[in-house]
């Protein structure tokens, strides 16, 4: 695969690649994403070829304007609309009523589809050219960490031919996946994914929010009925290869061998072995950003095991918890 430049020149050789039904890994300011025509039933089907991505789980659609994205769903309940005003482009997912001549792969058989309108200009060129809505789940194999650099993604898919190239933006901005929200029966609002916009944004514009944390998921038959209809929601996810244990916040150093790694929100004094900080000034926004590259680094040691923190349950802190919960199942 390329490795681009997201200059001008760059975009436009990858927005050829999309026209002709290949992948390119787009820059986003979530994190990457390997990105095909919507529309085109089979760039759809080997995005979940490439990702060996079950095909239950279903994608996310970018657009380049409200406009263009709304105009995938057939029908938008009033407050999709207004979260989509105030919150777009940016990253929330909006889950709602699909149209019906869009590929029945892109919303895995569901009578949905997930919308999205990014803010990274990039990302909004290339949708600009291409002149087609793309969808474009994480730019890394099934259940592994989520890609933040072009490195990651060319490290992922070099053997990959139907992946044409990465443009290359740098890191992204936020470095964690969207926020993703349904509209069950048209008037609630469900959170199916935290995510980089924190439930507190989103609290303010609704009246009545509803989510669950994945820790509180088992044995929740509400739950598992809402897992059918957001199918990324439970599953282990977001994994190092190295087995993860997650504590509490504010637990103690457990005894530990000598092959384990540390993954910290401020850093902790007297541990052996490999450490990775997440943010010594304790900003959440900070360690959101560097979590998925902390998790990489550490996952390419070889080591026999991970130990991590939670960090402070508020904001983003929700989200990086989350990921860090879903890391830690087996
Ligand atoms: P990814 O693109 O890898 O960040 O994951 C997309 C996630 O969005 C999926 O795993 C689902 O949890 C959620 N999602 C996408 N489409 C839908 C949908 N139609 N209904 C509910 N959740 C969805
Ligand atoms: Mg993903």
């Amino acid at each position: 695969m390329e490795h681009w430049k997201a200059d001008s020149e760059g975009i436009a050789v990858a927005s050829e690649a999309l026209r002709q039904g290949k992948l390119v890994g787009m820059p986003t300011e979530t994190v990457y994403g390997l990105a095909g025509n919507a529309l085109d039933a089979q760039a759809v089907a080997s995005i979940f070829d490439v990702k060996q991505r079950p095909t239950f789980d279903p994608l996310i659609v970018h657009a380049d304007s409200m406009d263009a994205a709304l105009a995938l769903a057939s029908s938008v309940p009033a407050i999709a609309r207004h979260l989509a005003e105030v919150f777009w482009p940016g990253p929330l997912t909006l889950v709602l009523p699909r149209r019906a001549d869009l590929p029945d792969l892109l919303s895995a058989g569901l009578e949905t589809v997930a919308l999205r309108v990014p803010s990274h200009p990039v990302a909004h060129q290339l949708l600009k050219e291409c002149g087609v809505p793309l969808a474009a789940p994480s730019a890394n194999r099934f259940g592994r960490i989520s890609p933040t650099t072009a490195d990651h993604v060319l490290e992922e898919f070099t053997d990959a031919p139907e992946v044409a190239g990465v443009l290359d933006a740098g890191a992204c901005e936020m470095g964690l996946e969207s926020t993703v929200v349904g509209f069950p029966g048209g008037d609630r609002v469900v959170v199916y994914r935290l995510g980089a916009t924190p439930l507190e944004e989103l609290n303010d514009h609704v009246d009545h929010l509803e989510w669950v944390r994945v820790a509180d998921a088992e044995d929740n038959p509400e739950l598992a009925k809402r897992g059918e209809q957001s199918p990324g929601m439970l599953a282990r996810h977001y994994a190092p290869r190295t087995p993860l244990l997650l504590l509490e916040q504010d637990a103690e150093i457990p005894d530990s061998d000598a092959g384990t790694g540390w993954l910290s929100f401020q850093g902790h004094p007297g541990l052996e072995g490999p450490q990775e900080v997440l943010s010594v000034k304790g900003d959440l926004r900070e360690a959101a950003n560097r979590l998925f590259g902390c998790l990489r680094h550490l996952d390419a040691l070889g080591l026999d095991q991970l130990i991590a923190w939670k960090v402070p349950d508020q904001g983003l802190g929700a989200a990086i918890n989350d990921r860090l919960t879903r890391a830690s199942l087996r």
